[in-house]
């Protein structure tokens, strides 16, 4: 246990009382903080997160505005049935519209490149006639069509391509940059380095046990809000929420790399895009499953080394493609695709388990989230 950081009688009377405590600053612990404080402006706000940024997946994410690429379709349809599977498809669709009304295409760098399903045999025509048919009378579009022509510099290993029109890709530092500045001026108060150790009952509220760099602080919250995403477990030991590690692979700027578009292979648990002239390349959780369970960060190197032969595949070995960077975050994921939003306890709400999907759903789960926050 911490040593405990002793108040001032000011502290006490003025700044450690919150009509909401928001845990987690990923992109549902902002949006939660934003949308809540324009439905109660005046209210006090505060955002507790226990890395210096945010330490989950919102700033290691691979910034694809995505929300279903046909096969991802095909898998949801199977889980799901037809009208659970494009209500998904709507709720990405609906949330990537409201992530972009509220901090504004230029400021995230939303760029409509189109999502691109990069296919190694000939696709069937008849199922993206199929998908094209069930999303018209929601998107208003036929959204997929195939495309043979190869201007990404693929080898002949890829047949072609089935693009989806209306995906894009975002900057998901911008993004989290921009959202933070608007929290910021709703009157959010921020606590970096700030971990959230026990949420405990307290007649009017919730004491929130926070450890910080000098010592443990009570603060007091008439709600709490846990957007703590892959890291509930210790607050909610009764969800399923079980964790999942992303890795991530940045190459070295290169010429040929002057192309933009997003791209998905393998039933979309694969992923690449451009960003400034380098290729990054993410994704094979599902080769080693038991290894990327986990809450710790790390690149595991049989799926590094998998990513490393899929360039190859994709490009050919003569592309010789430098990687300079790596990482990795973590997700969360449960027994369905859907998210964990609900009320706890009279003065306790969670947002959480938002799986891959975390840019194309996180603002809309934080709109929720506020909504359930009634005073
Ligand atoms: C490699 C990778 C690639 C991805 N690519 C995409 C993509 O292209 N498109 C897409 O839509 N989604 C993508 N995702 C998923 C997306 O990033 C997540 O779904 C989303 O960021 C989840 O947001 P969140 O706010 O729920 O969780 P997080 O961002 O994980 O935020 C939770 C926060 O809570 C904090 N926290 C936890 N416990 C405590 C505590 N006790 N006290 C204080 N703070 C605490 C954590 O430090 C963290 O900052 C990707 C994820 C990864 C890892």
């Amino acid at each position: 246990m911490p040593k405990k950081n002793v108040l001032s009688y000011w502290e006490k009377a003025s700044l450690r009382h919150f009509d909401l405590i928001v845990v987690g600053s990923g992109v549902v612990g902002l949006f939660t903080a934003l949308f809540y404080s324009k439905r109660y402006p005046g209210h006090r706000v505060a955002i507790l997160e226990k890395g210096l940024f945010p330490e989950g997946a919102s700033t290691k994410n691979a910034g694809f505005a995505c929300f279903g690429s046909i096969s991802e379709l095909e898998n949801d349809l199977k889980n799901l049935g037809s009208l659970q599977a494009a209500s998904l498809v709507m709720e990405r669709y609906n949330g990537l519209q409201l992530l972009r009304q509220e901090l504004g295409d230029k400021a995230i760098e939303y760029e409509e490149v189109g999502g691109y399903e990069v296919c190694f045999s000939s696709p069937d025509q008849q199922r993206i006639d199929f998908f094209n048919t069930l999303l018209e009378p929601f998107l208003g579009e036929r959204p997929y069509s195939i495309v043979s022509k190869n201007r990404f510099g693929f080898t002949s290993k890829v047949k072609c391509m089935i693009k989806n029109k209306l995906e894009g890709t975002i900057h998901t530092g911008k993004m989290i940059a921009a959202l933070q500045e608007k929290v910021s001026k709703a009157g959010v108060v921020s606590f970096t380095q700030s971990e959230v150790l026990k949420v405990k009952n307290y007649a009017q509220g919730k004491k929130v046990l926070v450890k910080t760099l000098s010592g443990s602080i009570e603060l007091i919250a008439a709600q709490v809000a846990l957007c703590t995403n892959a890291f509930s477990k210790n607050f909610l030991p009764e969800e399923n929420v079980k964790p999942g590690r992303g890795i991530i692979l940045l190459s070295k700027p290169n010429k040929a790399f002057n192309w933009k578009g997003s791209f998905h292979y393998h039933e979309g648990f694969n992923y690449f895009r451009t960003i400034n002239n380098r290729l990054l390349i993410g994704g094979g959780r599902h080769l080693d499953q038991e290894e990327e369970n986990t809450l710790e960060n790390g690149i595991n190197k049989k799926i590094e080394a998998s990513l490393m032969s899929d360039l190859r595949t994709l490009f050919g070995s003569e592309a010789n493609i430098k990687i300079d960077q790596s990482w990795s975050g973590i997700m969360a994921f449960g027994e369905t695709k859907k998210p964990i939003i609900k009320r706890i306890n009279p003065h306790l709400v969670a947002g959480i388990r938002l799986g891959g999907m975390g840019i194309a759903i996180g603002a809309g789960v934080g709109k929720t989230l506020a909504e359930l926050l009634e005073v």
